[in-house]
């Protein structure tokens, strides 16, 4: 029997603006999208804390029992200034700024993406294919909406008809808004749009004769609209009905409004069961920007090269901080909460190195099982995570009073607490224990100590400290050399 089978799991529906309980289309099966990065800079820190809120969603589907196909996109072409239809394609902007190719834009950034998630530990998806992997299948899209009449084609370029699809759908179902409201925020850069209506929105755009990312297609030599990414690559790989589209709380208007306007034209059926919003991240209160200099990368969180944060911050130790949020409300980042956060994934690690240290007895203080099912409600709340870490801190307490023999633990529930905390710690929140880690930093400090105390008693003469600094370092298999920058070593 699988978990899921036993728990009943609730996730917050953006469509219906409540709590549902959760059945998959396939029983036993999850198909999850979640829309990916425009790589044409360095991953932004609100996107890295919505990425890490799907990678709970991600982790707790699977503990569930369900097999999981987590397809996420990487954009790496037809993304427009502003997200409106008029202007430059972001990765072309940037290639022509650093004179080089897009697709060594596209590369850059995509390693750094990479590198990012997986240093706060984000599995990666199942899949993660890219736009410029799936023109054939976007041109199809849009071939089949201008059959259906609900697109028209303007100098090279196709445009779906938002008013015409209006007359029978609601265009505005996701985000609320009516067909007045929803005009895309286009800026009039080239002069007088193409449009129809300032509604409607580009499926394909004809390339101008500077534009270096180019494909051919029945309308021009040209490159599709973002939104049409998405639709393509979720109904290819999930089908064109599936279980979760997942995004940021600005992508609910225009792109996902648009994703369900082409899947209901082509496919005549809603796209999605359950849409799921992760909320934005703020800096000291106000909202991220590089122009006001309220702004910082992921990497500097980490190495501490910033004039935000008191100290650097490991990548488990700023996730631990975003888990203590839950995904539906505004985060505030700040050096305090941070510091606050670390102090607390500090005492988690440690009650978890010491469970060695507890011996077990005739009777259990505290109801082992009543408390893991608790665990497993917080989860089922709609991925509750600051829920489920108050259980495990209820935990920490009471393994410490376990160290100091204060309270008692019978061998099977000591079994049970310890794989219910293993559980939750590291394959669910995802958090890492450091404590390998900060061995060696130690070990490498105390080396450091040496080096400089044979370095004094060289400057003093005294060639036998010295030498007996270097040969007992050795006898360990820890090998110094020294050399015309100072002394360095190895650990064999
Ligand atoms: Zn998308």
């Amino acid at each position: 029997m699988e978990l899921y089978e036993t728990n009943q799991l609730k996730i917050y529906n953006s469509l219906n603006k409540s709590k549902e309980i959760f059945k998959p289309i396939v029983e036993g099966n999850v198909g999850m999208y979640v829309c990916g990065p425009t790589v044409y800079s360095n991953v932004h820190l609100g996107n890295v804390r919505t990425f890490m809120s799907f990678d709970l969603v991600f982790r707790y589907l699977k503990q569930l029992g369900y097999k999981v196909r987590y397809v996420r996109n990487i954009t790496d072409a037809g993304h427009l200034e502003n997200d409106a239809d008029e202007g430059e394609d972001r990765i072309a902007k940037k290639a022509r700024l650093e004179k080089i190719e897009p697709m060594e834009v596209v590369q850059r950034y995509t390693v750094d993406f990479h590198e990012t998630l997986q240093k706060v530990n984000n599995l990666p998806p199942s899949i993660e294919p890219t736009a410029t992997g799936h023109i054939v299948e976007q041109i199809e899209i849009i071939k089949d909406i201008l059959d259906k009449g609900m697109a028209y084609e303007v100098n090279g370029s196709v445009y779906f008809d938002v008013l015409k699809y209006n007359e029978t759908e609601h265009y505005g179902i996701l985000s609320g808004r009516n067909i007045e409201e929803s005009i895309h925020n286009t800026r009039e850069l080239d002069g007088q749009s193409e449009k129809k209506n300032p509604q409607d929105f580009a499926l394909w755009k004809k390339a101008e004769e500077k534009h270096i990312m180019r494909w051919p297609s029945p309308w021009s030599d040209g490159f599709p609209g973002w939104h049409l990414e998405c639709t393509a690559m979720s109904t290819k790989y999930l089908g064109e009905t599936f279980d979760i589209h997942g995004g940021g709380m600005d992508l609910k208007f225009p792109h996902h409004e648009c994703e369900i306007a082409q899947s209901k034209v082509k496919n005549k059926v809603n796209p999605v069961n359950y849409w799921m919003h992760a909320n934005m991240l703020i800096l000291n209160g106000q909202k991220m920007a590089k122009s006001t200099g309220n702004y910082i990368l992921p990497n500097e969180i980490f190495t501490g090269e910033n004039n935000i944060l008191s100290k650097a911050f490991s990548p488990s130790a700023t996730r631990f901080f975003m888990m203590q949020a839950h995904y539906r409300s505004v985060l505030d980042f700040s050096s305090d909460a941070l510091e606050a956060s670390e102090r607390g994934y500090i005492k988690l690690m440690e009650a978890l190195n010491s469970l060695d240290n507890i011996e077990t007895g005739k009777e259990s203080s505290i109801n082992i099982s009543e408390w893991k099912q608790r665990c497993y409600d917080a989860m089922n709340d709609d991925f509750n995570s600051p829920v489920l870490i108050a259980n495990l801190f209820e935990a920490v307490k009471y393994i410490n009073l376990l160290v100091e023999k204060k309270e008692t633990i019978t061998a099977p529930d000591f079994e049970e607490l310890k794989n219910t905390m293993n559980t939750f710690v590291f394959d669910v929140l995802g958090l890492q224990n450091n404590s390998e880690q900060n061995a060696c930093d130690k070990l490498n400090g105390v080396v450091e100590m040496l080096i400089n105390m044979r370095k004094e008693a060289r400057d003093n003469r005294d060639w036998a400290l010295s030498d007996k600094i270097r040969d007992e370092l050795a006898s360990r298999g820890i090998q110094l050399k020294d050399g015309k920058e100072g002394t360095t070593f190895s650990i064999n």
